[in-house]
């Protein structure tokens, strides 16, 4: 069901709690040395602000572990945001709770921002602590979520303060639930799904679930080699999930009764080791020889993957399709990425890792959406309910 989002609620002069992903990356100088994620907070930020809403802003940074520590303050995020949004009153509570910020929430004026200093100096967070939850709900009027990244977990400012207060989806999230969600429900055919990374164990739901609803699965990486071996063909020392062999065996079943079309790599970039400089050359995916083991799809079936992908009218990929962090092994995930590009559809590629291949080979802006979130994209994509969306008011 469709969730509420700012725009369906009145939200001048309130006091608006909104749990934001400021969970940046910091220099040794303590300085933010990505701003990525507070810029992507800014329209949701911005909205409130232009509309005269008093703005508490409340983020984790790392893991303080529960504890107070220096080290993961948010007050370089307080500077940086300053630096974003001139002429915006800032102010930064040193404790989320308490006397302080709740008396810092009370004299705002429309318009301002409190910023709460690390969720996570509090052990009550992470364990979605009613009464920690209730106090924090009572420095506001509304609830606004738009950290994508911790939807997948239940805790007091993703899911927890929602009981004590109207909550509402903001721009950030409204944009990832519609496009994902869209995509999942009511695809433009053909869907594509591309599914690559290490291993299958992590991946068995969002295949399950997408063969239910794509009409082409792509499958490389090193989760690749398990399908490889079910195939019945050996993988010499390529990654394989001796576990879950069956599983791949009755998920390419599957696919064949539901008439999606499986593709699997037919030729393999294989390697002497897993090392940057190995030696390495290109073979059949039924002949890899033993004590080889397989880094990346090869060429053939780069260019078979992307072909379809380029007809597709909406494409999901999640995971890389061989070790990109090596170039030697990159090239696989790029030609992935230059069809995503060059694919008139919709694309949609999940966080992590091929979020950053996409990224780091610069075709960020051909790509329809980029999630925010790793792992909270991957639990959509299984269909999984999300903690954090679930504790929204329903339209
Ligand atoms: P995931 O987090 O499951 O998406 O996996 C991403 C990781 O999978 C990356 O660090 C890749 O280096 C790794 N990976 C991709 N292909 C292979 C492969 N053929 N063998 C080993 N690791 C791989």
């Amino acid at each position: 069901m469709a969730k509420m989002t700012v725009q369906d609620v009145d939200v001048k002069g309130k006091r608006v709690l909104v749990r934001v992903d400021y969970n940046v990356p910091l220099s040794e100088g303590g300085e933010v040395s990505d701003d990525k994620r507070i810029v992507a907070s800014l329209p949701t930020v911005n909205y409130l602000l232009e509309q005269g809403a008093k703005v508490i802003l409340c983020s984790h940074l790392g893991r303080p572990n529960g504890e107070p520590n220096p080290a993961f303050s948010l007050q370089p995020v307080a500077k940086r945001l300053a630096a974003l949004l001139p002429g915006v009153r800032i102010g930064f509570s040193s404790d989320c709770i308490g006397a302080e910020a709740a008396q810092k929430a009370a004299a705002l004026q429309g318009g301002e921002i409190l910023l709460l200093e690390n969720l996570r100096y509090h052990k009550e967070e992470e364990k979605n602590d009613p009464a920690f939850a209730k106090e924090l709900a009572s420095l506001a009027e509304l609830y606004v979520s738009d950290a994508f990244g911790t939807v997948h977990r239940a805790h007091a400012s993703t899911a927890g303060v929602a009981a004590y207060l109207p909550a509402v989806a903001g721009f950030l999230i409204g944009k990832e639930l519609s496009i994902m969600g869209e995509a999942l429900e009511n695809p433009q055919r053909p869907f594509v799904a591309i599914l690559g990374g290490a291993k299958v164990a992590d991946k068995i739901g969002v295949i399950q679930n997408l063969l239910q609803k794509c009409d082409s699965l792509i499958i490389g990486g090193g989760m690749a080699y398990t399908f490889i071996k079910a195939q019945g063909y050996g993988i010499g020392s390529s990654m394989l999930d001796a576990e879950n062999v069956g599983l791949a065996k009755n998920l390419m079943e599957e696919a064949e009764q539901r008439g999606v079309k499986l593709l699997l790599p037919t030729d393999t970039v294989v390697a002497t080791a897993f090392a940057a400089d190995a030696e390495y050359k290109t073979v059949p995916c039924d002949a890899i020889p033993e004590g080889w083991l397989g880094l990346d799809i090869g060429e053939e079936s780069a260019k078979l993957f992307a072909q379809e992908i380029r007809n597709a009218k909406t494409v999901i990929w999640n995971g890389p399709m061989g070790v990109f962090e090596f170039p030697a092994f990159a090239k696989g995930t790029a030609a992935v990425a230059e069809a995503c590009a060059h694919c008139q559809g919709t694309t949609i590629v999940g966080g992590g890792d091929s979020a950053s291949a996409v990224k780091k080979l610069g075709y960020a802006q051909q790509i329809t959406h980029i999630s925010t979130g790793g792992g909270a994209s991957l639990e959509f994509l299984e269909g999984k309910i999300l903690p954090g969306v679930a504790a929204l008011n329903d339209k």
